[in-house]
């Protein structure tokens, strides 16, 4: 599979080399994935910890909404975006969408195809914070400065990093819109406000990325939310995450808990990717000095690879409403297993497991069971993999997975997914032991 993280340039760009030419004429193709490696490279740890260090500074006091340091954080990002060549994109032509005291911050770079630059992909994080901790509580009260770091300093670089890579990235062909969303911590009320007072169609929102607390990733889990919005859309995302490290947890949960949420109510697929709590969540203790940044610019990579791919695919997501009723308890039960009994009942089984269909990626099977000693099983095959393509090809539901697995010579390959990581997996029977000459 060709992996556009490592662009298929580097044997171009030696055959160039050997006879004497500038690689970029040998190939059409070849000057926009050096660009496209160039962005990837521009996504780097240090630019996003300066981000974060400015933003959870003293200096900004917590941002709270409508506050002196949520106004200053304002100004910052706007400057940032200026500086980008990015224009503002609200309904007056500049960044600031006001509502209360509060602004939300928008900018936007314009695809570059005729039909297509008039849908947007839109990538969001909420640059507010809790202030002085005091909100709710009596005037006059002042608290410790809550630098909120991760929640969500972090979210509000990697929206920053992702709009400079895109730049470099050079033309999409779907417009981008960059929102830094304001009081999101009174109850995401600056994504609220942009929803009730959009300023693109809301039609023409083909999905939403946010993202709420990226600075801490540890152990390489990044949790994604949002998957289930879209058919496909996990399968995009395993694709857009092959060559790096990143361990993927698809969580089903969608609740009232980011600025995703208002727009998957909506109706619009969204993706929210996230780190995980901690201990330091909503307190003065999450401060820059623990933030993660080569974490950071992992996540945001994976950010770039997905927007960039959302950008320029010819087919937009389709929402799946199913998502709606969806919970973590179903994705259990997915994987859950039958009784073995029930297997050994049916007919003798070739690869040696079981699987379930999943509405949401219907060309892909997760098995729930692999049977002890089975060729599966000799190949390591573990309940909850999900198998994508089997002897290199696809499969539109799982009676064609069933006739390729029945009809295909060993050894049989499988691409299967765990954790977000495609790895092909190899099954085939061990090797005959050496002829035995047996005594008559
Ligand atoms: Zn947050």
């Amino acid at each position: 599979m060709i992996r556009r993280r490592l662009p298929p340039i580097t044997w171009l760009t030696v055959a160039a080399l050997l006879i004497g030419l500038p690689w970029t004429g040998v190939a059409g193709g070849a000057e926009k994935s050096s660009a496209y490696a160039a962005a990837l490279e521009s996504i780097h740890a240090e630019a996003l910890a300066a981000h974060v260090n400015y933003l959870a500074s003293e200096a900004l006091e917590g941002r709270g909404a409508g506050t002196r340091g949520g106004h200053a954080a304002g100004d910052y990002l706007a400057r940032q975006y200026a500086k980008f060549g990015l224009r503002g994109a609200a309904a007056d032509g500049g960044y600031f969408q006001p509502f209360a005291a509060c602004r939300n911050v928008l900018a936007t770079l314009p695809g570059s195809d005729p039909e297509l630059k008039k849908q947007y992909i839109l990538v969001s994080a909420h640059y507010d914070h809790l202030g002085d901790g005091t909100h709710g509580r009596s005037l006059g009260t002042v608290g410790p400065i809550h630098p909120g770091a991760d929640d969500n300093a972090s979210g509000t670089a990697g929206v920053l990093e992702l709009a400079h890579a895109m730049t470099v990235a050079g033309p999409i062909k779907r417009s981008l819109l960059l929102a830094s969303w304001d009081s999101e911590e009174e109850g995401m009320l600056g994504s609220k406000h942009w929803l009730a007072h959009p300023t693109v169609p809301l039609e023409d929102l083909v999905m939403v990325v946010n993202l709420d607390m990226i600075g801490r990733l540890r152990g390489e889990h990044l949790a994604v939310f949002g998957t289930r919005t879209a058919y496909g859309l996990r399968r995009l995302v395993c694709q857009e995450n092959e060559g790096s490290r990143l361990l993927l947890e698809f969580d089903w949960t969608l609740v009232a808990n980011s600025d995703h949420h208002p727009f998957f109510q909506q109706g619009i697929p969204v993706l929210m990717l996230h780190t995980g709590l901690h201990e330091n969540y909503h307190r003065p203790s999450d401060t820059a000095d623990k933030i993660n940044s080569p974490g950071m610019q992992e996540v945001d990579r994976l950010l770039f690879a997905l927007v960039y791919e959302l950008a320029n695919r010819a087919q937009r997501p389709r929402f799946r409403a199913a998502a709606r009723g969806e919970t973590e308890a179903d994705r259990r039960r997915l994987v859950e297993p039958e009784p073995l009994a029930t297997l050994a009942a049916g007919p003798p089984l070739r690869l040696g497991i079981s699987w379930r269909m999943d509405g949401a990626e219907p060309d892909t099977i997760v098995v729930n069971q692999v049977v002890p000693e089975s060729l599966a099983a000799g190949a390591g095959i573990q309940p909850g993999d999900r198998i994508y393509e089997i002897g290199g090809r696809r499969f539109a539901d799982d009676e064609a997975f069933i006739r390729l697995a029945q009809s295909l010579p060993e050894p049989i390959e499988l691409l299967v997914e765990r954790d977000g990581q495609f790895r092909v997996v190899t099954l085939r029977h061990a090797a005959a032991a050496p002829p035995r000459r047996r005594a008559a």
